[in-house]
């Protein structure tokens, strides 16, 4: 099995996909995180035995070494520790095709690693959405190989076992033996978050705790909110378009509250294939990691008790992220950044109580609506940044 370098470690996806190394005796190569959580860290560097580690807090290595060498046992050998703003990227670039990338980073932040795992010709199992969010225009230019990336987001990973069942190895929906399109549309579906159900009245008053109280999933903060908001199906939106390479209206989605069914894919002959499973993330990781080996990774459904699988449209009067996310799609390519960074302005006012849950997708609407991107075809990753730059700061004064 081929190694793999986690980046973002002691998250969610990273801890879940440090258990799935660990249970799998898949090799370690490094790891990387912001620095927040060093005693969880040196736990992981020692544990997984990785040879090197990345943080991107610049002042962290000393706090590593302490808690690392509070729990190594005498003459165990030291891994080297890179720290710095770049010090991920760097490591995600020192891979090679002989190695496994997995991004588990959160937010606009997880870009420039993607790109540089990209570039150095990893397979690169992908959780972190913002990266296609982002940096649709220019992910295309960073791959050397088809189906360099593997999704980890369930969703999409749902899509790819789908596209792979019906013949689409590569995980793309244009790509069959003879070259024709056989998907007729793709099918994500959304547990509804927490607040399914509510008008929008009813969500006035809506607390962080409320709303990170998520019924299916176990996940990180971010995630969590944007799940509440439906702001997460919408990134996951733009995620399919770039990922599978299809068409925005060539996308439905679905509200499935038991989150078992993780998408879907209608071919042109009227089948529609599904990828089921309760919810657990360490399953799309195995997936991802060990493409397209299977391993023992998670509990499946049972059927010893009554199971009834339900499907609805969304109310997207209550929750608007979704036509925001065709809008910023049909806007320009660079308009996605702008609802991503938008988006994470405000919900990190929202978890720090200045503002309400409402004012998070409204907050997003005003900045997406009135962005005015440069007029060029060429679009480079200066351009991303200066968008996502705006559109932090006109959020922040709207939030005001
Ligand atoms: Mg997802």
């Amino acid at each position: 099995m081929k190694p793999v370098i986690i980046l973002g470690s002691t998250g969610s996806i990273g801890t879940q996909a440090i258990d799935v190394c660990n249970t799998n005796n898949i090799p370690v190569a490094g790891l990387a995180a912001g620095g927040h959580n060093l005693e969880l860290l040196a736990r992981q560097a020692l544990q997984s035995a990785a040879p090197v580690i990345a943080i991107a807090r610049d002042d962290a290595a000393g706090e590593f070494w302490q808690a690392f060498d509070a729990i190594a046992p005498r003459g165990m050998p030291r891994p080297q520790v890179i720290t710095g703003g770049d010090a991920v990227a760097k490591l995600a670039g020192s891979a090679s095709d002989e190695i496994t990338v997995l991004n588990g980073i959160t937010g606009a932040v997880g870009l420039d690693a993607t790109l540089a795992a990209l570039d150095s010709g990893a397979t690169l199992a992908l959780a972190n959405k913002e990266s296609l969010v982002i940096g649709g225009p220019l992910i295309a230019d960073h791959m050397v190989r088809p189906a360099q990336i593997i999704p980890v987001d369930s969703e999409h990973s749902a899509i790819f076992q789908c596209l792979a069942a019906g013949g689409h190895h590569r995980g793309l929906c244009h790509e069959t033996i003879d070259g024709t399109t056989e998907v007729a549309s793709l099918v994500l579906t959304a547990s509804g978050g927490p607040f399914r159900g509510k008008t929008r009245a009813e969500l006035t008053d809506v607390t962080p705790g409320e709303a990170l109280d998520h019924p299916t999933w176990q996940m990180g903060p971010v995630v969590t909110i944007n799940s509440a908001t439906l702001m997460n199906k919408a990134l996951e939106f733009i995620e399919a378009v770039v990922l599978f390479d299809i068409a925005p209206e060539a996308i439905d989605v679905v509200i499935h509250p038991q989150s078992i069914v993780h998408s879907m894919v209608t071919f042109r002959d009227g089948a529609t294939i599904a990828q089921a499973s309760p919810p657990d993330m360490r399953l799309p990781i195995a997936v991802a990691l060990t493409y397209p080996h299977r391993l023992p990774a998670t509990q499946p459904c049972t059927w010893e008790r009554p199971t009834s699988w339900d499907f609805m449209p969304i109310d997207e009067d209550t929750f608007p992220a979704l036509r925001l996310a065709r809008q910023a799609l049909a806007a320009s390519p660079i308009h996605p950044a702008v609802l991503n960074a938008a988006n994470e302005v405000a919900v990190a006012a929202f978890l720090a109580q200045r503002c309400s849950f409402l004012s998070i997708v409204d907050t997003v609407a005003t900045v997406v609506e009135t962005y005015r991107g440069p007029n060029t075809h060429e679009i480079t990753r200066a351009d991303l940044a200066a968008a996502d730059a705006w559109a932090r700061q006109y959020a922040a004064e709207l939030l005001a």
